[in-house]
This record gives structure tokens, sequence and C-alpha cells, in this order.
């Protein structure tokens, strides 16, 4: 066998990416694209949009390694949802995107799933379609729902009505049992539903005319994606149960392997099928948005350098940019709490870092009283995972080893799900 390169594409909230991998997850190639702006009848054309993009990043991959490329898969923003006519291909409206909101669907979701499923959110994608359902008229017969990435992948093999089971989570899909629930089967829109593969399954080849006009091989298939997130979960290579990876951007989030599905809606919680294992999460308002509205990232950079991190510090502040926390204390009235404010400003900060890690370790521990697999590693990703005194303040707090991650592009995490559609 010749050499053979895995494609992996993340269409994001602000742009897509692409990365090029071989089997041991080497880098051949990457790049990424903005989203151009088109319109249609006054408001954005998201499906032109995305479509030109798909396109771009395809002839972004050097025509030299073109040749090698055995699998393409790609992950999209999750509960972006797009509603087809199977008889022409054309959608039956504009793209719902992932965080629009569609409250006068929610009473309707309410009242057939069980309390507090995760589908009891406006912005879920069963909101999105029952929402649809009730206000379009044009006859259904033919509809066919796809999310983001179902749909860029179809683009790219052809066969209408295949997503994976981490997409469809938010229209109701149940992974444990791998089928959509009786009370969702038995509602009038369950016939528009896709069918559901594990991420990362080979569904077909690459379309002949697309595969000849680009120079891909004849071998190239195209495999079942997953949502952004989780891809970005992936890149970080943590496959064992126990690993988790932290995200340090605008805002805290935790994602934990575990051998167990836990769930719980107070406090936002809920499981992701991987294969035989469930990636749990939590998400918490406290994050690196906060040290922005104090701090420059500049002087982040400076004020970092002088702290000493093998020092506990005395201060116990609850970093939030606004009101209400919901993970790991679900408290919709929750103040933020930063004072008081020493003279110091490396002492300041020493205290946020400090206080925003006894909030991280919270969380695993929370995630572990329900039920999870106990957190043994941390790799780290997000804009905050380059503060090296930070993950030093990080490992005495949650007695752990942390590390930054390797890969955190989802772009990366896609590829692997290429690789291994390609292995299957
Ligand atoms: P987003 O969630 O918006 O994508 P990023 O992953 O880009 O966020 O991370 C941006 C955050 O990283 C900012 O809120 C900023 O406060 C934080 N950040 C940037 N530099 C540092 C640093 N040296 N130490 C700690 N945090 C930092």
């Amino acid at each position: 066998v010749g050499k053979q390169l895995y494609l992996g594409m993340d269409f994001g909230t602000s742009g897509a990416r692409y990365a090029l991998i071989d089997k041991e997850g080497n880098i051949h190639a990457e790049g990424k694209r903005e989203y151009p702006l088109f319109m249609n009848k006054e408001t954005a054309d998201w499906l032109q949009s995305w479509k030109v993009t798909l396109f771009a990043l395809l002839k972004d991959v050097p025509v030299s390694l073109r040749s090698t490329v055995v699998s393409i898969s790609i992950d999209g923003t999750s509960a972006t949802t797009i509603i087809l006519d199977s008889k022409t291909g054309e959608s039956f409206c504009k793209p719902f995107l992932y965080n629009e909101s569609c409250p006068e669907a929610l009473p309707s979701v309410k009242s057939i799933a069980p309390a507090n499923h995760t589908v009891c959110s406006g912005s879920s994608t069963l909101c999105k379609l029952v929402s649809w359902w009730n206000s379009d008229n044009s006859t259904k017969e033919s509809a066919v729902l796809l999310h983001q990435a179902d749909w860029l992948l179809w683009l790219l093999h052809g066969k209408l009505g295949v997503s994976d089971y981490n997409n469809a989570l938010k229209v109701g899909y149940d992974p444990e049992v791998e089928s959509y629930p009786p009370w969702l089967l038995s509602q009038p829109y369950s016939r528009v539903l896709p069918s559901i593969q594990p991420p990362g399954t080979a569904i077909c080849a690459l379309k002949e005319s697309i595969r000849t006009d680009y120079g891909f091989p004849k071998n190239c298939v195209i495999c079942t994606g997953t949502t952004d997130s989780i891809a970005a979960f992936l890149a970080a290579r943590a496959n064992q149960p126990g690993k988790a990876v932290t995200s340090l951007g605008s805002t805290l989030a935790i994602k934990l392997l575990s051998t167990r599905r836990v769930e719980d809606a107070r406090f936002g919680v809920y499981s992701h099928r991987l294969d035989d294992k469930w990636l749990v999460g939590g998400a918490s308002n406290t994050g690196g948005a906060v040290l922005r509205q104090i701090f420059t990232d500049e002087q982040l950079e400076k004020l970092s350098e002088q702290i000493n991190p093998a020092e506990p510090s005395p201060f116990d502040y609850y970093p939030l940019q606004g009101v209400g926390e919901r993970f790991p204390v679900a408290d919709p009235k929750m103040e933020p709490r930063l004072h008081p404010r020493p003279a110091s400003d490396v002492e300041y900060l020493h205290g946020i870092l400090e206080s925003i890690a006894c909030i991280e370790a919270k969380g695993y521990s929370l995630l572990k009283d329900l039920g999870a697999t106990p957190v043994e590693e941390v790799f780290t990703a997000g804009g905050g995972s380059k503060n090296e005194k930070w993950i030093k303040i990080r490992e005495r707090v949650l007695g752990l080893p942390v590390s930054k991650a390797l890969q955190t592009e989802a772009a990366y995490g896609a590829a692997l799900l290429a690789m291994k559609g390609a292995a299957e």
C-alpha cells in the first residue's frame, strides 16, 4: 500500500477548516476559510455559503496529496438543521442555525418527551423540526431532516437521509438502544428523521464527478461525522475512560470519557455516546471572558509570569460575567464574586485563576458523584491552555496530571473519524 491520508473538515460557527492526517496522526496539510456572504431574498444564504466553502476547502487540499486521500469526514455545529425535499434536493426553508430558538414548538415537544430530555430546549433539533412541521404548508411527503454535517457529507456522497448518533442526540435519538424512542416514532413527522450510524462509519464512495474533477482516488469513502465540540474532544485523543479535556475559552467546559452514561438536567449534564464509552460533559459560566473584562491578554501573560503556582491563593472568588450558574452549582441567581481585590494584580490574577481551578475540580467531582468514571488525567484546550502557570495551579488543585492538548482543532478530530471509517 502507498501513502494513505485522511481528510477531516470542521464547519464551526465562524468559519471552516480542514486537516489532512496520516495513520500516525501527523498533519500533512491544513487550512481554513471564512464563510463568504451570499444573500437570498434579503437573508443570508447559509446553504450556499457552506457549499462554496466545502468545495473551496477541497481545492485547498494540495493537488499532489489529493490522490492519497482515502476517506473524508465532517463535523458541524450541533442542532443546525436543514429540511430537504428528497425529490429535488432543495431545502424547504432556510436552515435553522445552532443557536436559533423555536419556543413556539416547546409546549408540543414537552408534551411528548420525557421530563428534562435534551430535546426540551427551544434550540433543540426536535423543536426546529416541530416548528417547521406546524408552519410549512407544503406537501411534506418527501421531506428529510439533515444536520449541517450530514448535509455537507451528502453533497459529497449523494445518499440522502444519513446521520450519526452525536448529531442526532438533540432530535431525540437514543444512542444507548440505537433507535428513535417510541414517543418520537409515533409522531407523524418521525418519517423525516434520518437513519443513524456511529460517527466515523463509511457511508459510500465519494461521488464520481467530484472525484474526477478534484483528483481524489477511486477508493475514497465518505464517513459519518459528529458535532464540532465532540470533534474538538476527539482531537485531544483522550481515548481512555478517566481521561478528560477541559476547555478554557470564554467559558469553562469539561468533557470526561466514562464507561457509564450519566445525565442530570439540573446541572445541564448529559452524555454523548462514543462507541462503547460515554462522553460526559458539563459547562460552567465561569471562564476566560471574565479575565478579559479585567485584564488584557498581554497583562494576563505578564502577570502570570510572576505567579508562584506552588503557593495556594488565600482568595476565594466565583468569577462570572453575569448573574447565574448552571454547573457545577445550579443556581440561576448566583452573583459573581470577585472581591476583595488585593492591591497586587499578580495576587488578584492568582486568586481568579485558582478560583476557576476550584470550580473545575468541583465539576469533575460532581461528574464522579453522578456516577461517571473518576477523572485521572486532564488535557486542556482553548485560549487559557497556553498559560503554563495556570496548568501548574490546576495540577495542584485537581491533584492530577494536567497538560495542554497536542491537538485541539475540530478538523483534526474529524480526520480521526475519517481514519476510523477507512479502517472498517
Ligand atoms: P472562545 O471560547 O471565545 O473561543 P478562546 O478559546 O479563544 O475562547 O479563549 C479566549 C480566552 O482565553 C479569553 O477569554 C482570554 O481571557 C483567555 N486567555 C487568553 N490568554 C490567556 C492567558 N495567557 N492566560 C489565561 N487566559 C488567557
